[in-house]
């Protein structure tokens, strides 16, 4: 079975590409959303209460993720501990998962950071979702309802999207004029023929 890994700046359209994908039938793990369950276990809760304080959990002791994301995106440093507590957890999951998918040839998993982490390497196939800085900021802060600035300090820490391009096998172009489904389309051709061989 061929891994992709399905990644992409903030906001460049991971999800609403990675949900094409799915109604071709490709299974898609969704390596933030585990990520943010994951935050909900009671070990996890307790390990990031003890390393970043009180401060991050709300009244009946769970994660306030809006407290714990002004701690992690305005300090490098935390950052790297969160990761360091999440990324291994979210790494076994999938590989669990990937070991229960049946009769299927590849797998997506879509993460925002892939590159970054050096995680890409895990991957036969890398797909990145680009999309123009304006239209990003746009979308995120419509979507959810936050401010230019909010969704910069998020995206301080993603690699430069030139950078992603020039290390992925496919890119895919979400600037809202290039049709999705057909470039969809193609690169599913194109993963499955390589699964094949
Ligand atoms: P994040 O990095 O925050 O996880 P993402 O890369 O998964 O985001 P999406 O959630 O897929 O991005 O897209 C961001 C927002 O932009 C969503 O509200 C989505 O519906 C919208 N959007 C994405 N692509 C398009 C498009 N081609 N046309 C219109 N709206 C779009």
């Amino acid at each position: 079975m061929l891994l992709a890994g399905l990644t992409g700046n903030i906001g460049s359209g991971k999800t609403t590409v990675s949900r094409l994908f799915g109604q071709l039938g490709v299974p898609v793990y969704h390596a933030d959303v585990k990520g943010r369950q994951l935050l909900k276990q009671a070990a996890v809760r307790d390990r990031i209460g003890k390393l970043f304080g009180k401060d991050v959990l709300d009244g009946a002791g769970n994660v306030d993720r809006k407290k714990l994301a002004s701690v992690v995106f305005s300090d490098d440093n935390m950052l790297h501990k969160l990761n360091a507590i999440i990324h291994p957890l979210v790494r076994d999951d999938f590989q669990r998962w990937t070991a229960g998918q049946r009769s299927v040839r590849y797998v997506i998993q879509e993460a925002a950071i892939l590159f970054e982490t050096g995680h890409a390497k895990h991957f036969d196939r890398i797909i990145v979702v680009a999309a123009p800085l304006n239209m990003r900021l746009d979308r995120v802060c419509k979507r959810d309802n936050v401010s230019p600035d909010d969704v910069l300090k998020r995206a301080r820490h993603q690699m430069e999207e030139e950078v992603k391009i020039m290390r992925a096998d496919y890119v895919i172009t979400n600037d809202g004029e290039t049709a999705l489904t057909p470039q969809v389309h193609h690169i599913h051709r194109l993963l499955w023929t390589a699964a094949g061989d």
